[in-house]
């Protein structure tokens, strides 16, 4: 049997969550098809989660363009969708006489790209500011309108709310063919299903270029560049309100410092091409890069506060040019012509092939521009010729069911404690001791269709704390296998082959 739809999302990242979330505002029938367990399990699992100012990328890339009007769309977004985002500003801080004017340079793209409230702060009010950095800093580029969220409680609101409205949203399904026939694109999932439809949307992340090629699109490659972040313990401390950039690099914005919308601090990340698409492999060279520039602009910094680490690859893409179009773009840049795409630019829009479009090479920031780029892809199908006609039923509000209980504590609210342990007795039972997680958080997770081990740590932050899990998981095992039935052995940590017990429990062993 064929699953037969309007449009056909590919991949359940950010973009192709607000992607689903933007078409669910019209009649048709919408499908994502992600091919991991869960959603935001490629590239939206693991970044700095910061909503840029936006004065990074040139005026002329699209990286330029959509930062800032995607930046404006998070109040709305925080207020309709309930995740947590804080408007905390970024500032980038100079050391020297040269770095002086990098910071002058940066002011001048930012006031291009239309970044608001933008200021050079001396030292005086930039040590009143951020008292933890290194005295020895001069001044600094304050772009009060950066701010910070947690991207995968972004990325599973804008799926709930699409699912809200309407989206088929389909996990563990990786498409491994795609055809055009006549005007019907048919798919063939590696479960063998098969899907239809008019319009395709390529939000593959790292694996874009390899969708694109199925339909004969060569000329863009997915370069994968990588990351390392490493967390530190929340009992270190804020340290700093506001995410503090370096001057950035040829090739990245450099190391930051970043106080994270949960709490703790985060520092990284590095920027390393790399040809594997799934290497996740953390190095002490990479320890070693992050801790010696974090302590440059923080310097009571230590690596032994780290609890954990982890690696984003940035989906980066070159074009792939041929000889006569690599001839036009040198006449072009003798010219003074603009080039038709920058490498290392988002890749957006219509193709040479009708109704399939790319939403391909979405590094940073990416995180940042998604609610416009979802926006740019439905204008860019409705000039490949869909008919969006407005659903009146369309509901943009998406509450949470549960309270998290760290966020209340860090409040004090404790009468409030007191109110959500009367109405609901899950909320006694602690399971998560770093990050005070309760059943309560964690039912509600499965129950949202979270049923692996890192799908519940992103839902509800369980296991994410100094003892990394080692208190909570077997807890959290017998939770999942009581609300699902599935047996604990088969119950994984990201999906298939990452089972994490050999062989069965007897009942109530998880609970030693
Ligand atoms: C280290 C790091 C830090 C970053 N920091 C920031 C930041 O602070 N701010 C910011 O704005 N941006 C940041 N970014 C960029 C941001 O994370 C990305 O732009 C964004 O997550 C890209 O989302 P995506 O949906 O395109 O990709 P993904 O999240 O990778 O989604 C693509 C999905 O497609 C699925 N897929 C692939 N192939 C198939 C297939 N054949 N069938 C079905 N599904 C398939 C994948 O499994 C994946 O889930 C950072 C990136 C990195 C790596």
């Amino acid at each position: 049997m064929t699953n037969k739809y309007d449009v056909i999302i590919i991949g359940a990242g950010v973009i192709g969550a607000a992607i689903a979330r933007e078409l669910s505002r019209y009649h048709l029938d919408v499908a994502v098809l992600e091919k991991e367990t869960d959603v935001s399990f490629g590239v939206s699992k693991a970044n700095s989660g910061i909503i840029h100012a936006g004065f990074h990328a040139p005026p002329d890339t699209l990286k330029g363009k959509l930062a800032v009007p995607g930046n404006r769309k998070f109040d709305r977004l925080c207020e309709e969708l309930d995740f947590p985002f804080e408007r905390n500003g970024e500032l980038m801080v100079a050391f020297s006489e040269d770095e002086i004017h990098t910071l002058q340079f940066y002011y001048d793209r930012g006031k291009k790209n239309n970044v608001p409230y933008l200021e050079i702060i001396g030292k005086e009010r930039l040590l009143e500011l951020e008292p933890n950095l290194n005295p020895d800093v001069e001044c600094a580029l304050y772009a009060p309108s950066a701010g910070v969220i947690c991207p995968y409680e972004y990325c599973f609101a804008l799926i709930e709310n699409a699912k809200q409205n309407g989206v088929n949203v389909i996990t563990g399904e990786k498409v491994i063919h795609l055809e055009k026939k006549g005007k019907i694109f048919e798919i063939k999932t590696e479960k063998n299903n098969k899907y239809s439809a008019l319009y395709i949307v390529n939000a593959a992340g790292l694996f874009a270029d390899e969708i694109a090629r199925m339909v004969g699109i060569t000329n863009f490659k997915i370069v994968p560049r990588k990351g390392e972040e490493y967390l530190l313990d929340r009992r270190v401390g804020k340290l700093v309100k506001r995410v503090i950039f370096p001057c950035p690099t040829k090739k990245s914005k450099g190391m930051l410092i970043i106080p994270t919308v949960d709490g703790p601090v985060m520092v990284g990340p590095t920027a390393l091409d790399i040809e594997d698409k799934v290497d996740f492999s953390t190095t002490r060279d990479g320890l070693k890069q992050v801790f010696n520039h974090a302590q440059k602009l923080v310097p009571s910094i230590r690596s032994t506060d780290a609890i954990t680490s982890f690696v984003g690859l940035r989906p980066a893409a070159t074009r792939n040019y041929s000889i006569i179009s690599k001839f036009f773009s040198i006449i072009k840049s003798f010219t003074g012509t603009k080039p038709e795409y920058i490498d290392g630019d988002f890749i957006i829009g219509r193709t040479t092939v009708s109704g399939f479009i790319n939403a391909a090479g979405i590094q940073s920031p990416g995180l940042t521009a998604s609610p416009i780029i979802a926006e740019h892809i439905s204008d860019a199908l409705l000039k490949d010729g869909l008919k969006l006609e407005k659903n009146p039923a369309f509901n943009p509000i998406r509450k949470r069911r549960v309270k998290h209980l760290r966020v209340i504590l860090e409040k004090k609210f404790f009468h409030e404690v007191e109110k959500l342990v009367k109405e609901n007795k899950k909320y006694s039972n602690l399971v998560c001791r770093c990050e005070n997680v309760t059943e309560a958080e964690i039912v509600d997770a499965i129950k949202m269709g979270h049923t692996t081990l890192d799908g519940i740590k992103f839902a509800t932050r369980a296991g994410t704390g100094r003892c990394q899990s080692g208190f909570c998981t077997t807890r959290i095992l017998d939770l999942i296998h009581q609300e699902t039935g599935i047996p604990v052995e088969k119950i994984t940590k990201k999906g298939p082959g990452s089972e994490i017990v050999l062989t069965p429990l007897r009942k109530g062993q998880g609970n030693s």
